[in-house]
This record gives structure tokens, sequence and C-alpha cells, in this order.
């Protein structure tokens, strides 16, 4: 039977495989890291594995549960209520219901209700086609006005996107309040949605699923070139071995793609994959003593501090899971070239401690009991505004190579529910065309 290569053993590719492989086709996977994962992999805290970045689901997610289902492994799936917040002015603000934004000081209170109202307006919202043409700042503050967009909305646009943030599109704030406002149990409180074991537990049962039903995955070892015969891909390149193939399945980010391709295809088409920019992340990620709040996720809506976000991760998982040990997550999207981005691991920690106490006054290095950092240079694709005419299309004009990757996500955000449908749809298509050669011979 025809064998399919799928390059990544992130969502996207361990889907696709896992779909492929139940079809009875032959899949190998070729993954750069020594894990499977991708931008979800982890890292062993005590006996436990945690997010290299940090990763929750929404209660709406349903392609990965269903996948979770078809696993068997549903008993796995933890339903938690978590505590957001906000840091604004010196402050934390409890932002996790309806009431905590009725209290919420910083805005008058008439605002208070426009936040409210704005909110589950923008979540009322279907055609999303109309907001493409307009900036999630122009639509916010149509929306929120002026004080809720510069208390609330603007400093996190800042935050993530930084000098890019005005030209991000409506498209992709909307999204954002959709999903997480939507995300909510019966009482009205955000519900998140976490796996016994992390991401790395789930990423772990699909690969054991694909190998079982014989398929091959080959960590630590990257594609470096591919062969193109005829206008189809016909066997692709490691460092270390070749393996011929009847379809491709690219599932990197899209400058890598395009490496891959550039020998391949025009350079109009190169040029078009090149035209989506991504920004990169950058997690420290603290094992502390001690806890720092009672919030699961605080937005930081101070610009003078370094991060965007201070998530700690043990008030959604309890730290009995990872040996007492209280885990925090800063996070910053930034482009590649950022200072914050290339600093030593030292100083980063020393800079981070540093900005923490500003937040935290109690807070010492001593409670630092051991730290990570963790870089990742394609880690948010910048949704712009029209996007969707920017998005390379699955098919390429390499006939049996198909593009799946996070930068074609859309109107929703990347994250592992679309990686996994992202997965299924390219192996749906895969499955067709093989099944139409097949029957053609
Ligand atoms: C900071 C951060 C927080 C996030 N939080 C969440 C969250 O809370 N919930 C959620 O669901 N999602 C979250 N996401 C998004 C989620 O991680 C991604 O959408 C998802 O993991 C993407 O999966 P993917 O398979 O499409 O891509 P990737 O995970 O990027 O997989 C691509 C794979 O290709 C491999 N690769 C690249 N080049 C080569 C090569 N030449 N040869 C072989 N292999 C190669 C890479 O190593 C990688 O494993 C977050 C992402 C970030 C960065």
């Amino acid at each position: 039977m025809s064998r399919v290569c799928i390059v990544g053993a992130g969502f996207t590719g361990l889907s696709a495989a896992y779909e492929l492989a139940s079809a009875g086709y032959p899949v190998t996977i070729f993954e750069k890291d020594p894990a499977v994962g991708g931008l979800a992999g982890s890292f062993r805290v005590g006996n436990q594995m945690l997010e290299k970045f940090y990763h929750h689901w929404f209660n709406s997610d349903r392609y990965i549960m269903d996948l979770v289902r078809k696993l068997d492994v549903e008993d796995k799936i933890l339903f938690r209520e978590s505590r957001t917040g906000m840091y604004y002015s010196h402050r934390f603000f409890k932002l996790s219901s309806p009431m905590d934004v009725l209290r919420f000081k910083p805005l008058s209170f008439p605002n208070r209700i426009r936040l409210g109202l704005g909110a589950l307006a923008a979540r009322r919202i279907e055609n999303w086609t109309n907001l493409e043409s307009i900036t999630a700042r122009e639509w916010l503050l149509q929306l929120f006005g002026k004080q809720v967009y510069e208390v609330v909305w603007e400093p996190l646009l800042i935050g993530k996107f930084g000098k890019v943030s005005t030209e991000v599109s409506a498209v992709w704030f909307w999204n954002k309040l959709k999903l997480r406002g939507g995300s909510r149990a019966k009482g009205g409180a955000e519900q998140l949605v976490y796996f016994k074991g992390g991401f790395a537990a789930l990423a772990e049962r699909m690969a054991e699923e694909i190998v079982r039903l014989g398929g091959e995955i080959r960590t630590n070892c990257e594609v470096t070139r591919l062969d193109v015969f005829d206008q189809r891909a016909v066997r692709v390149h490691s460092h270390s071995e070749t393996v011929e193939a009847d379809a491709v399945i690219l599932t990197t980010p899209l400058p890598i793609a395009a490496e891959l391709l550039k020998p391949h295809t025009e350079p109009d088409y190169i040029a078009g994959l090149g035209r989506i920019r991504y920004l990169s992340n950058i997690c420290l990620v603290l094992e502390l003593d001690r806890s720092l709040s009672d919030l699961y996720w605080v937005n930081v809506n101070d610009p003078s501090f370094p991060f965007v976000g201070v998530i700690e991760h043990t008030n959604f998982e309890p730290a009995s899971s990872y040996g007492g040990r209280h885990i925090v997550y800063l996070s910053k999207y930034l482009p590649r070239e950022a200072e914050l981005y290339n600093m030593p691991h030292e100083d980063l920690l020393d800079f981070s401690i540093n900005a923490l106490r500003r937040m935290f006054p109690d807070f010492s290095k001593e409670s630092v009991k051991a730290y990570h950092v963790w870089r990742a240079d394609y880690s948010q694709p910048i949704i712009e505004k029209q996007y969707s005419a920017l998005i390379p299309d699955v098919r390429t004009p390499i006939e049996n190579l198909y593009l799946a990757t996070m930068a074609q996500v859309y109107p929703e955000d990347r994250g592992t529910n679309y990686a996994v449908r992202g997965g299924l749809q390219v192996a749906s298509m895969v499955k067709a065309r093989l099944a139409e050669v097949a029957s053609a011979i």
C-alpha cells in the first residue's frame, strides 16, 4: 500500500498519521526534536511531564475531545474552573465571572456594563468575514469605547503583538473573545480543560497507537531535502536516512516548508508562503517553593512589565503533581531578533525576578528551586487584515505534497484542537487521492 511521509510530530502530524494508519496506510513521521508533541511538547519536572509552553483546552474544543474519546482515554480529561485576573495599575483584579466584571474598579460603572455586554455581543457574531477588513483596534474601539479599550484590550494587544499590534485583524480578537468567553461552567465561571499526565501523555498515547497500527516515528530526524520527480514528491531525506513516499504532508512552520519546497516550485509560490509573518515566544518556567497568588492566569496590563502573562500552572493542576513545586510561566511573544529572546538564561532569570518583585514584593530569588527557558521561533502567525487571502492551500503545486500547518488555521487562532482538525482534514484529502490513484491503476 502507498506510504505517506509526514514531516513534524506536533498535534497536526500525529493526528494525520493516526487517521492514515487507522485506515491501513503505512506512515512514517519525521520529527527533528527528540520527542513528539511539537509546540505542545513537554519536559520532566520530578515524576511528571510539564508543557514547555503553558497549555490548556477550552470546553468547546471538540476535535481534540473526539480524538481523546477515540483513543479511549476520556477518563483522563480534567474539567476545571480557572481563576483569571488582570494586573493593572499595580493591583490584581479577578476577572473570571460576570460579577468580577461588575466589581472591576478601573472602569466606570457604565463601562463595566459595556465591557460585559460588548463581550457578549462579540461572542454572538457568527459571520466573521465582515471583520476581515478592519483591525482589532478599530473594532474594539467601536464595540467597547475608549476607556474599556485603553484599560482592558490595548495593553493586551500591545503586550502580545508589540510593534505589529495595530496590524492585527479584528478576526483574531473576535475569536479570542468567543473562545475564552465561551468556555464556562454552568454557574458562569470560566472552565478550562487539562489532560491527566499533561499534553505529553496524550501525544505519547497517539504515538503508541500509530506504532501499534504499523506506523513509524523517527525522532531526532530532521528532514533536510525532498526529491521531486515529474511534479511528484518521491523521497524524503533526513541526515540519517531516505524514505520512499507516495504522498508527503508538511506540518512544519511555513518558512521551513518553503525551504524544502524552494528547489521544486516557482518563486512566486515561495514568496506567497513567505508573506505570512510569525512571532517567536519565550517562556521562562519557574519551579518555586511557594505560590505567587491564587490566580491561574494573569493578564499583565502594564506596559512596563516585560511579560504579557503570568501563568501559575499549579493553580490549575495541583503542585502535588510536581513534587510540591509551584510552577509559574512567564511568557512573551516577540520578534526573533528581540533582546529578551536572545538573553543568556541567567540574565533572563535575574531580569525576570526583578520584574516579578515589582508585582509580588515578598518574592525572592531563594524561592526559585529550578528554572527552564523555552523558545519557539515560529509560535504565532500574525493574523492581519484579509488574512484569508494569504493562507496557502493544503494542496501545493507538487501533486502529492500537502501543507497542513498552524498558519492555515483560520478564522480560529492556532491551538492543538485545530491542529487535530487540520491533521484529520489533510489525512482525508490524502486518502481520497491515494484511493483515486489506486483505482486508476
Ligand atoms: C506559548 C504558547 C502557548 C500555547 N497555548 C496553547 C494552549 O493553551 N492550548 C492549545 O491547544 N494550544 C496552545 N498553543 C498552540 C499549540 O501549541 C499549537 O497550535 C499546536 O501545538 C501546533 O501543532 P502543529 O503540529 O500544527 O505544529 P508544531 O507543534 O509546530 O509541530 C511542527 C513540528 O514539526 C517539527 N519540524 C520542524 N521542522 C522539521 C524538519 N525539517 N524535519 C522534521 N521535523 C520538523 C517541529 O519540531 C514540530 O514538532 C500554544 C502555543 C504557544 C507557542
